[in-house]
């Protein structure tokens, strides 16, 4: 009788200290030549499978692990490189596979978007024109090279072709079946060859599957798999879907591969319930995706144990794979190594190594009794008992106050137009008034001094001095430029969620909790895992201060609840809506708290708020709604004068206008310079009555746009705007700029600014 399998996504690249990152920049800075380079990533790859081994996966996956982002490897084997960057065929070199990951002199870097609803970001395929050739089988080589140097049978993992034609541009609709054919050859060549070195199971990805598709499309991804079977018969598929269930369970479990892995995590309820329902073909694999893939906490170990019992009155337990719910890419690589976090907090976390532990223990109790594992078993819930019982969770108050949240505390006592007025009057700013949107360049020695507070080689007074000269220094500089309306610059904040984090209650931070975001960028997500309160003033000194030194009104600035939320690891015993308005009250005070320091026009960003959209559309609504609340209620309980802004980082504004005006924001800034056409257009089609900066000039590249470039842009904007709602500003914070291109750039978009308001104060007379 076959027994249950114990199996694995894919793995960190990163390394427990972040190796893999350091190799790379050492490469790319010229300090690691590529010998040596080539050696560090292998002797990394190879211990992570041998980790793997050791932590008793059966099935260990190869072909995970990248240089870069297993998007961009893919488009590498099928020879797709943009004609940019003068590549010619054959095995495409390092140097052009970091050029498309990054550019070079003469070419620009491709371009790079969010894994689904993870914050991974992957470099998007280009298929203009493209004559598609594989240039080297790479999981046949990674199959290779386990076996060859470890004896590990690896299990080859790819990204499927639907996902990776639905994730690619440069195409149309229309030529969607010449693509298909042109890759599918390449697919197939790929299987045949693991067939034919032997390989048992191959894993192909489809993470598109969970989204919402349209009837042509199952026909589209029939035709894919059974050309797919057909070219390696003798080849098992692991079919592999994640971040959702797919709603079309009864198409896909008849699909003519030999597993089916699903994500008994985030689309829990409706997969079970299909098994349950529907049943389970008797020849397939039935791939258990039950341990929490995309978060840090430990697994209830007893609960999922009755999942499984469940599932196996419909598959036996021979023909289980129990699995993470995703690879393990999103969550850091190792609890052993956090020395900083209290007990209660470090025993309930499992990043990706206790949670490969957690699953060899679940295929441990199928195969030899639950008894076998009594210890672990009484661990998991252990730990997940004491954290729930933890003060930090048990803030009685806040519990209270989230679970009736009256609806006169989400909106504003007077409508926009009536608080138009007013504000008018209370601020009396001149016709485009001129902001900037919080960040002013964190240089070098402004780093340095964080890092010598952080060390404790400088008190909290000489840090505090040293940041009030630079927000002295800044105003001054505004000043000077012309600027409408001020801002302090941040200097005291490394980064915009863990600077709230690191004062707020409720959170805790990692000391190696790094996962990737992109290329060798890593994040390290603050953890909330207690009820989210309110301590104490956290910008109130800061804004204060800026405000005292000059007559020109200083704008607050915030995080908003829903980046908080969504730049963090969520505790996942009560819903994210709940842990959101938590952060929103805790926000809430913070804004009065400025408001009543004399701060009366606060910033709260939301620049995350639009990468919150669960995948399957029918779901949009009900996050965006308790989004939308989150925001409110942070923000409405201020004086009708007290003027609120808000910041996005983002260009679709198609679909979203609604949920912006929702927000009932007085004034929004958003980024646009890369794509004003769009924008400009959404604004033709749609009606906006609130204030609105649109991004006059791009902050995300180093060129000091011309003064007469700056008119065009507000020009085009002035066409479907009133001038009366429109603000200037870059369309970002200034964060990773430096001063030299901040200054000229910023002088020339006031320059342009009064060329504009000049014409329009003109024409009315
Ligand atoms: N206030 C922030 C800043 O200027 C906003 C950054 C963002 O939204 N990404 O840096
Ligand atoms: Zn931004």
């Amino acid at each position: 009788m076959s027994q249950v399998v114990s199996s694995n996504l894919g793995y960190p690249r990163i390394g427990e200290h972040r190796e893999w990152k350091k190799a790379l920049e050492d490469f790319w800075a010229g300090h690691l030549e590529e010998e040596l380079f080539l050696q560090k990533m292998e002797s990394l790859r190879l211990e992570h499978l041998q980790k793997q081994k050791a932590l008793g996966i059966d099935r260990i996956p190869v072909n995970d692990f990248t240089f870069y982002d297993h998007m961009l490897d893919m488009s590498v084997m099928f020879g797709l490189v943009p004609k940019r960057y003068g590549y010619t065929g054959g095995p495409v070199s390092l140097e052009t596979y970091f050029s498309m990951a990054r550019g070079n002199s003469t070419a620009v870097a491709s371009e790079m978007t969010k894994w689904f609803n993870t914050n991974y970001h992957y470099i998007v395929p280009e298929l203009h024109d493209m004559q598609p050739k594989l240039t080297e089988n790479r999981p046949l080589k990674a199959y290779r090279e386990a076996k060859e140097k470890l004896g590990i049978s690896g299990k080859p993992v790819i990204v499927g072709p639907y996902t990776f034609i639905t994730l690619s541009k440069g195409y149309s609709r229309k030529e969607l079946p010449a693509v298909i054919l042109r890759l599918l050859p390449l697919y197939e060549q790929i299987l045949r060859e693991l067939q034919q070195e032997g390989v048992e199971w191959v894993q192909i990805d489809e993470p598109a599957f969970v989204t919402t598709l349209a009837e042509e499309e199952l026909e589209t991804i029939k035709y894919l798999y059974t050309r797919l079977h057909e070219a390696a018969p003798q080849l098992n598929i692991m079919l592999q879907t994640y971040f959702d269930a797919v709603d079309w369970y009864d198409e896909l479990v008849a699909l003519p591969v030999q597993g089916i892995g699903l994500d008994f995590v985030h689309g829990r309820e409706q997969n079970a319930a299909h098994v349950k329902t529907h049943g389970f073909p008797a020849d397939k694999v039935l791939g258990l995706g039950l341990v929490d893939g995309r978060n840090v906490w430990r697994s209830d170990l007893a609960e999922i144990w009755q999942l499984i019992q469940d599932i196996t009155r419909t598959v036996d337990a021979g023909r289980l794979w129990l699995q993470p719910s995703c690879s393990l890419l999103h969550v850091p690589v190792t609890v052993s190594n956090e020395h900083g976090l209290k007990d209660e907090i470090r025993q309930a976390l499992a990043f990706a190594d206790e949670k490969l532990t957690e699953i060899s223990t679940l295929a441990q109790a199928l195969r030899h009794g639950k008894d076998s594992v009594a210890q672990a078993f009484a661990d998991s819930e252990a730990a997940i008992a004491a954290l729930c019982q933890s003060p930090e969770r048990n803030r009685t108050a806040i519990h209270q106050a989230v679970s009736a949240i009256p609806s006169q505390m989400t909106a504003r006592p007077l409508a926009y137009e009536e608080r138009r007025a007013k504000q008018q009057q209370r601020w009396s700013l001149p016709l485009l008034p001129t902001t900037t949107i919080g960040s002013f360049p964190q240089t070098p020695g402004i780093r340095q001094a964080r890092l010598k507070y952080k060390k404790g080689d400088w008190t909290p007074e000489q840090y505090n001095i040293f940041i009030r000269e630079q927000i002295a220094k800044w105003v001054d500089i505004q000043e000077e430029i012309g600027l409408d309306v001020l801002v302090h610059g941040e200097f005291e904040r490394t980064d915009m969620v863990e600077f709230f984090g690191e004062k707020l209650g409720g959170f805790a931070f990692t000391q190696l909790g790094w996962v990737q975001s992109y290329g060798s960028r890593c994040v390290k997500p603050p953890i909330i895992y207690g009820d989210v309160a309110f301590l104490e003033p956290m910008t109130v000194a800061e804004s204060a201060y800026a405000q005292s030194l000059t007559d020109k009104p200083v704008k607050g600035m915030l995080t908003g609840p829903v980046t908080i939320l969504n730049w963090s690891f969520v505790r996942d015993d009560i819903s994210r809506e709940q842990v959101c308005y938590q952060i929103a009250l805790a926000l809430r005070k913070e804004v009065e708290a400025l408001e009543a320091a004399g701060i009366q026009m606060i910033q709260v960003d939301e620049p995350a708020l639009r990468e919150g959209l669960p995948l399957k559309k029918a779901d949009w609504q009900g996050y965006l709604d308790w989004a939308v609340e989150s925001f409110r209620l942070a923000t409405s309980s201020v004086q009708d004068t007290t003027q609120i802004h808000t910041h996005m980082c983002y260009c679709e504004f198609h679909d979203f206008i609604d949920v912006i005006s929702k927000l009932d924001a007085d004034v929004i800034s958003i980024e646009t310079s890369r794509s004003h056409g769009e924008l400009v257009e959404a604004f033709e089609a749609e009606t906006y009555d609130k204030g609105i900066g649109l991004g006059v000039y791009d902050i995300h590249s180093p060129r000091i746009p011309a003064v007469e470039e700056i008119v065009q842009i507000m020009e085009q904007s002035l066409a479907v705007l009133d001038p009366g709602q429109f603000w200037i500003n870059p369309d970002c914070g200034l964060k990773t700029r430096g001063i030299e291109e901040t200054i000229p750039s910023l002088k020339n978009m006031v320059e342009a600014t009064h060329i504009v308001r000049n014409r329009l104060l003109q024409n009315d007379v």
